[in-house]
């Protein structure tokens, strides 16, 4: 008689698949709740730390948006992934001499946060022949200067001018904003703050239009406050070894 041990193949399967639809289903209805469709928020599985099989597993129920935060772990998993039709979403905090690799398999970089990566990241794009490269810049909403230092994110102020030099740049697209809810602070009030920014950028640039916010925690907050793409992982497969 066969068998299935824990944490085999099928348990996982029924497992992702029980959270991926009851996520789906919060995320509809706090669209609806806000007077919002719930195909305006695209959902984006953050699969760092997980094995290329919960990638799988994650497609055949429908998920096309994938994020990583670490650019080695990422490359190897797109490459065991090679044959999916996924969109990979680069999350973490970007080092300029891994543009190169980054920019071998990353559809959208959520991290942008200076000068000198929009520089990098083009010049990656360039030298790699690829089509253009989707761009956020990301947005610090820490309230003191202290909590925000290593933290990423430019501050809310000098966004429009980081946006525009992504703008400008040759092989990026600029496809709007991202930001991580302050440690501890107000959710809602952060992330609407992250709206006013992405309507200053909008402004000049109406095809801007990506607000990158809330995670599984915070989600809820996000989407009222106007977020179009939401990052989740553990909602959707399960608590991660360690905090990364
Ligand atoms: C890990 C991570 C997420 C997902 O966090 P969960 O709490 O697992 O939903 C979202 N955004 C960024 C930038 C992350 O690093």
């Amino acid at each position: 008689m066969r068998q299935e041990a824990p944490g085999a193949p099928q348990e996982r399967r029924q497992q992702i698949a029980g959270r991926l639809s009851a996520v789906r289903a919060s995320i509809a209805d706090e669209a609806q709740s806000c007077g919002r469709s719930a195909d305006e928020v695209t959902l984006i599985v953050v699969t760092k730390t997980r094995p290329p099989s919960d990638i799988r597993i994650l497609y055949d129920f429908g998920v096309r948006q994938v994020g990583e935060n670490r650019d080695q772990e990422a490359a190897e998993k797109h490459a065991q992934c090679a044959d999916l039709d996924l969109t990979w979403h680069f999350i973490g905090q970007l080092q300029t001499n891994k543009c190169a690799s980054v920019v071998r398999y990353a559809d959208v970089v959520h991290s942008v946060d200076r000068p000198r990566l929009v520089t990098a990241l083009s010049r990656a794009v360039i030298q790699a022949g690829r089509n253009p490269l989707t761009a956020l810049v990301q947005v610090n909403l820490d309230q003191d200067d202290h909590e925000a230092a290593g933290r990423g994110g430019v501050r809310p102020d000098a966004a429009p001018v980081l946006a525009e030099a992504i703008a400008q740049a040759q092989g990026l697209t600029l496809g709007g904003v991202m930001a991580v809810a302050p440690l501890g602070g107000d959710a809602r009030a952060a992330f609407d703050r992250l709206r006013e920014v992405s309507e200053t950028i909008t402004d000049g640039h109406p095809s801007a239009t990506i607000i990158s916010a809330g995670m599984s925690g915070d989600f809820a907050a996000a989407i009222h406050a106007g977020a179009t793409h939401v990052r989740m992982g553990a909602a959707v497969l399960g608590d991660r070894p360690s905090v990364r």
